[in-house]
């Protein structure tokens, strides 16, 4: 950074910061004078001991050589040492700490440990080193952890309809083709997550040949309406809610709308219809998916298809996060045959970076509890193909997890430089916008006549020194922006990259994931 850098950020006025300098500086929609429009690096890195999540009860009762800084500082200090490793942060850091509670006159300390699912594949590690590293200090006596989940909650609760708000990531299975395994990976990962301590509901989407009928035995296949609320209340086999074309019996018309009140969910996996087409496209506009997964065989044209899979999901900015080559191979004979060839993966990796592969075997036993009625997870949990769904399991809590936190801080209102920070999710490029311009270059039909394309809003409408009030991820696209006027702007990720910029950016801050 320059010597600038060293400003005292409230030197700078919001005119300052503004895009209104001579065309000359202006080169490729970027402001390039940075004597006129440097900005302070102001940042601190995020610190633990600022910590606003965690609560500190202090025992006064009793003497002690121990300050309550000192506890508290010692505690989060040895806390920090655990790294999560999806986000590559420190527990303390990610905000899983709270109500760090500490008994001077015992050396009592308790907390809890509260961890983005209940399906963490780490939490008993983060429990057994939290006990540990703290039980280490020592005036430390005796160590209390408790470990909890947050609430289930999608991002972008607000603007969604009441039956996805208590929803906390959907993950849709999905294939370009039929009868390739879609429905049988479908139902086998929701009882996967099922089995991780999640609350999990399947939607199986595919109207004209639903399989989940089949493939779960349910006491009572009929789906039934709340009068009330006049929503649909799922079935329910083994703790997983269903819902499916093939359990609305006569009355499939109760199946228009999205409105199932399936309670709190921590997963929601949609069984997609096959292909990529209209139905397809729409149902994953309505639905605000955190991630999918592809499934395909191993034939070399199935390349084609994962293609049109990524894409479509690209198009709505939803991230594939890992394809599933089903009826990859057999043993037989002490050998073990690939009738399909061996699959397309490392070209999926390669050209689409997606780098999570699983194949999955042939197998009647997965044909088999397909049929019966009960997923091959719960009849055979200790299979091998058990082994590879928990694999698969794992990896969808993983990505879902680092997805919502990329989300949830892409976008962000930086008051010490008073600018909107961006990162862009899927790539490493953050960048500085001046408030004014994105509100001036709003183009919903309050600012612009949708008809003519005729500026409504004009530039002196907007104040230079125009604040928002709140920022908040609308699915994996946009961000929505509330003004102080009331007005609510969405505003697409490929528009805020094409807004006039600041220079001078201020080195990026070490992730300070805010759970
Ligand atoms: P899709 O949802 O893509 O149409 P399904 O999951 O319904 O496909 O699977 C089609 C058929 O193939 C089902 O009878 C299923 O039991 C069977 N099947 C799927 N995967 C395997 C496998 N790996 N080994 C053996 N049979 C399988």
């Amino acid at each position: 950074m320059a010597a600038e850098s060293t400003k005292n950020p409230s030197s700078l006025t919001s005119s300052s910061l503004c895009h209104m300098c001579s065309p000359l500086q202006r080169i490729n929609g970027f402001v390039r004078d940075s004597t006129l429009l440097s900005l302070a690096r102001t940042f601190t890195p995020p610190s633990h001991r600022e910590t606003p999540n965690v609560f500190i009860y202090w025992n006064y009762a009793g003497s002690s050589n121990v300050s309550v800084d000192m506890a508290n500082r010692d505690v989060l200090t040895a806390l920090s040492q655990i790294i999560d490793p999806d986000f590559g942060t420190d527990i303390v850091s990610c905000g899983f700490v709270k109500d760090l509670s500490i008994d001077e006159t015992s050396g009592e300390v308790s907390f809890r440990l509260e961890l983005t699912t209940p399906a963490c594949p780490v939490k008993d590690m983060f429990e057994k080193r939290a006990n540990e590293v703290v039980t280490e200090l020592p005036w430390v006596k005796k160590v209390n952890v408790t470990m909890s989940a947050q609430p289930a909650r999608p991002l972008y609760a607000d603007q969604l309809p009441k039956c996805l708000q208590s929803i906390s990531n959907i993950v849709a299975v999905s294939s370009c083709k039929g009868g390739v395994g879609k429905s049988t990976v479908a139902v086998n990962l929701a009882y996967t997550l099922a089995g991780m301590g999640a609350r999990v509901g399947i939607f199986d989407a595919d109207v004209y040949g639903p399989s989940l009928p089949t493939m779960v035995s349910p006491e009572n296949r009929l789906l039934e309406m709340n009068p009330e609320t006049k929503t649909i209340i799922p079935t329910e086999y083994l703790g997983v809610k269903l819902v499916s074309f093939g359990f609305a019996g006569q009355g499939r018309a109760i199946m228009r709308g999205p409105m199932v009140s399936g309670g709190e969910l921590d997963y929601l996996i949609i069984d997609m219809p096959p292909g990529t087409g209209d139905i397809q496209l729409t149902l994953c506009q309505v639905v605000p998916l955190t991630a999918a997964v592809i499934v395909t065989t191993p034939q070399k044209l199935a390349f084609i298809d994962v293609a049109k899979g990524v894409r479509m999901f690209a198009k709505l900015k939803v991230p594939c996060i890992s394809v599933v080559e089903n009826m990859c191979y057999f043993d037989a004979d002490g050998k073990r045959h690939y009738p399909f060839g061996e699959g397309s993966g490392s070209q999926v990796v390669q050209q689409f970076g997606i780098p999570h592969l699983f194949d999955l075997p042939i197998r009647p036993s997965l044909s088999a509890s397909g049929d019966s009625g009960t997923p091959d997870v719960v009849s055979d949990p200790l299979g091998d193909v058990s082994k590879i769904f928990q694999d698969l399991g794992v990896c969808v809590v993983q990505q879902c997890a680092k997805i919502r936190q990329i989300v949830s801080t892409a976008v962000s209102y930086d008051r010490s430089v008073k600018a909107i920070r961006v990162k862009v999710p899927d790539s490493k490029e953050e960048f500085l916008l001046h408030p004014a311009t994105v509100r001036r270059n709003d183009r919903s039909a309050q600012s612009v006549d949708e008809w003519t394309g005729e500026q409504k809003i004009q530039y002196g409408d907007v104040p230079e020194d125009i604040e928002p009030e709140d920022i908040r991820p609308m699915g994996n696209y946009a961000v929505s922006i509330t003004w102080p006027d009331g007005f609510s702007q969405i505003a697409p990720y490929d528009q805020l990259q094409t807004m006039e910029r600041l220079v001078d950016f201020p080195e990026p801050l070490t992730s300070h994931a805010n759970a």
